[in-house]
This record gives structure tokens, C-alpha cells and sequence, in this order.
């Protein structure tokens, strides 16, 4: 086995975790090549918090000056009932929004845009002795690395090919997100994570301002409840419009301002704990290894955690890539069944409020 300074690592996967995998491994002194699907300026998405833990992970980083200058520090959370009234104030320490595209600009950034490679989508996995050790391209190329990290997200290829049984499944929740660029609402909440709580009528409704008088917001749907829109703009648009006059002001006024050509309606979908993150000699990580439900909000933070762990087992030695990825997987797991089942309340308190006393947090504790 190659020791990692002498090893070609493939990392599959340019989003939050397959760059930050990419930075400890290549700080560990291995030749890392991320493989990304996408063009270099299409990377999208809106925006995530970045909580506590994923705060301490971009700070070993040395990122943390620039997630402060880019994002925008969440101080506290609001809980606000349908009638307008203020029922639960949170406060937060070390907590950050940021745009999706900010935040892996700063990763791509730390590890040198030449180590990734883009519009390389993998299609293909090529075994020798139960071992896969090549990795074809949809342009017809292949590599043979010496160890392979598989970061490619939700929907990932490579664990329905590793573990075809295991599926995601729908929940019954689905959100529409948007970004609205207004100062007056960034003024007003400054750094403040507002939400909505109106389970009984099937709707929540959440802002964070994520920096540059840039605000997310996102409608939590109980489709049992309420018909979600389409995916088209249009059908969002008419939603919201419909929607928008029984809110309280700020949130009235985040859907009156927004551009609809920017809102997305996005199917939510859980899947329990795999039996590894690993197979055949490639490993799992982020949302590939573990999708996180949205009302956790620790898709991005999780996904540097798994990095953080996955370079600390480097460093404590291993002997052979079986027992590197096990000890991963042990040391993980505990923390990632915590989210997995705190993500199921947190959905179960909003499809059934009347079964709680309590008002959920929009978040797990990290
Ligand atoms: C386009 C997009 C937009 C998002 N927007 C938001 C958002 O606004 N708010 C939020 O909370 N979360 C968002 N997310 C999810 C969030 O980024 C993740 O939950 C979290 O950051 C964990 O990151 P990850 O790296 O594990 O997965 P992801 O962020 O999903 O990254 C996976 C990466 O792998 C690439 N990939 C997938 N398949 C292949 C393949 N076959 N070959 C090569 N590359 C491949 C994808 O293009 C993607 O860049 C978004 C994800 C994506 C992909």
C-alpha cells in the first residue's frame, strides 16, 4: 500500500465536500485531483449556514477571515408564529450564512483551481479483484488513482453503484428556495436567521441573510397539507403570490422583491445510515455517504466535519486503505445517526405539530 504523500488521489466531486477532503489530503503531502462534473463558473446554488462545527473545520483551514468577509455571521435565530408574534429567540456563537458559489470559491481557492478538473463527469467504475482501481469519464477518459473519494453529493452515482440496495426515499416536505438581493431586509435583520413556524397550515417559511445584502429564503411545504408547485417559475410565482398576502411584512416583502427565474422547488429525500461508507476501495463522504435532511442544516457543516475526521485518522496512522476507511466509518457514524434522527423529529414536529409541546429550532445542535 502507498503511503499517502506517494499516493494519486481522485476525488469525485468539486462541491463542499470533495474540495475540503481535497485540501487535508493534499496537506498531508498527496497529489490530489478533483473530478467535477460541472463547468468551472456553473457551479450553483444558493446558500447554507455554516454552523459551529463546520465554522471550526474552516478555521483549521485558515478560511475563517475570509468566510467572515464573504458570508455574514447569524448572531441568533427568531421563531415567529403565523399571528406575527415573536415566541423563541436563540442566540448563536460561531454560526455563518454564506452563498453556495462564495464558499466553494474560497475551497476551490485553497487548493488551486489546477488540481480540479472540470466537466469531467464520471460514468463508469472499473474493477480488478473486487477493487476498483480506474474511473471512466463521459468524454471517454479514464484514471487509475491510487485511492478514490467518492463527494458527489445527494444523488451520487458512485453509492447506488456500491451500494445498489440502499435507496433515498421522499419525504413528505418539499421547499422552495430563492435569493432575493435586498439592502432594506439585510438592514432590518442584519444578523438575524428568521423563521416562520406555521405547521398547521402546512407552510414554514425561513431568511437568512448570507452577506452582500443578499438574503436566502426558503418555504418549508407539508405536502400532505398543501399542493407544492411545479418546478417552472411560473407555478412558483403563483404560489407565492397567492401565499404572500396572509404573512407577516418582512416576509411579505422577501417574496414581493424576488426574481422567480431564481427559485427552485426542491424534493426532500432521507436515507438511513449505510451499513460503510466505504467499498471496493473507494470512500464516501458528505452527502454522498450520508444525505442530511434540510431542517438539520448540517449538509455543508457535516460534510467538513467528515474532512476534518478523515484527515485526523490520516494523521494517527493505518496500515492498510481497509482499515484507514473503517476507522472512519466507526468514528463517524455515531454523530451522523445523531443528525439522521434529529433530522426525523425536526420533519416529524413540522408534518405533525400536534403531536409536540415544544417549538422546534431550524437546526440540530452541531
Ligand atoms: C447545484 C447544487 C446547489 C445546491 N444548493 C444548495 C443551497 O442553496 N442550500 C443548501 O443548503 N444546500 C445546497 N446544496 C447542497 C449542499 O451543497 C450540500 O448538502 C452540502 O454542501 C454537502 O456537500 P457535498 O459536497 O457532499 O455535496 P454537493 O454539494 O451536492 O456536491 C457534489 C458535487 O459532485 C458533483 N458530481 C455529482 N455527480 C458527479 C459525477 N458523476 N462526476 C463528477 N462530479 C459529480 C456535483 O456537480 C457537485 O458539485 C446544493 C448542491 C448542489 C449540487
Amino acid at each position: 500500500m502507498k503511503k499517502i504523500k506517494e499516493s494519486n488521489i481522485a476525488v469525485i466531486g468539486g462541491g463542499i465536500s470533495g474540495l475540503s477532503a481535497a485540501f487535508f489530503l493534499q496537506k498531508a503531502g498527496a497529489k490530489v485531483t478533483v473530478y467535477e462534473r460541472e463547468g468551472k463558473l456553473k457551479q450553483q446554488g444558493l446558500g447554507f449556514l455554516i454552523m459551529p462545527n463546520g465554522f471550526r473545520v474552516m478555521s483549521r483551514m485558515g478560511l475563517a477571515p475570509k468566510l467572515q468577509e464573504e458570508g455574514t455571521p447569524i448572531f441568533k435565530t427568531v421563531l415567529i408564529d403565523e399571528k406575527g408574534k415573536v415566541n423563541t429567540i436563540q442566540s448563536m456563537n460561531s454560526c455563518y450564512a454564506i452563498t453556495r458559489p462564495s464558499c466553494i470559491g474560497l475551497l476551490e481557492e485553497s487548493i488551486g483551481t489546477e488540481n480540479i478538473q472540470y466537466e469531467k463527469k464520471i460514468i463508469d467504475f472499473h474493477e480488478n479483484s473486487g477493487i476498483v482501481d480506474q474511473l471512466e469519464f463521459s468524454d471517454g477518459t479514464m484514471v487509475k488513482p491510487d485511492m478514490i473519494i467518492a463527494s458527489d453529493g445527494i444523488n451520487s452515482k458512485t453509492r447506488n453503484f456500491l451500494f445498489p440496495d440502499h435507496h433515498t426515499k421522499v419525504v413528505k416536505e418539499k421547499e422552495i428556495v430563492s435569493i432575493i438581493h435586498s439592502p432594506l431586509l439585510s438592514k432590518m435583520l442584519k444578523h438575524t436567521f428568521v423563521k416562520l413556524r406555521c405547521p398547521e397550515k402546512g407552510f414554514n417559511m425561513g431568511i437568512i441573510p448570507v452577506g452582500k445584502d443578499e438574503l436566502v429564503w426558503y418555504i418549508q411545504i407539508n405536502t400532505t397539507l398543501v399542493d407544492a408547485p411545479g418546478k417552472n417559475p411560473v407555478e412558483i410565482y403563483d404560489f407565492c403570490s397567492q401565499l404572500a398576502p396572509s404573512l407577516p411584512g418582512l416576509f411579505k416583502r422577501a417574496l414581493d422583491v424576488t426574481n422567480y427565474s431564481n427559485a427552485y422547488v426542491w424534493e426532500m429525500q432521507a436515507m438511513e445510515l449505510l451499513p460503510s461508507f466505504h467499498k471496493k476501495g473507494i470512500l464516501l463522504t458528505g452527502d454522498a455517504a450520508h444525505p442530511l435532511l434540510s431542517f438539520t442544516s448540517q449538509g455543508a457543516s457535516s460534510a467538513l466535519d467528515d474532512a476534518w475526521y478523515f484527515n485526523e485518522v490520516i494523521q494517527a496512522g493505518y496500515s492498510s486503505n481497509e482499515e484507514l476507511f473503517s476507522t472512519f466509518y466507526n468514528g463517524r457514524k455515531k454523530v451522523i445517526q445523531q443528525y439522521l434522527s434529529d433530522g426525523k423529529i425536526l420533519l416529524d414536529q413540522f408534518l405533525f405539530p400536534g403531536k409536540y409541546s415544544t417549538v422546534d429550532l431550524p437546526y440540530c445542535k452541531p
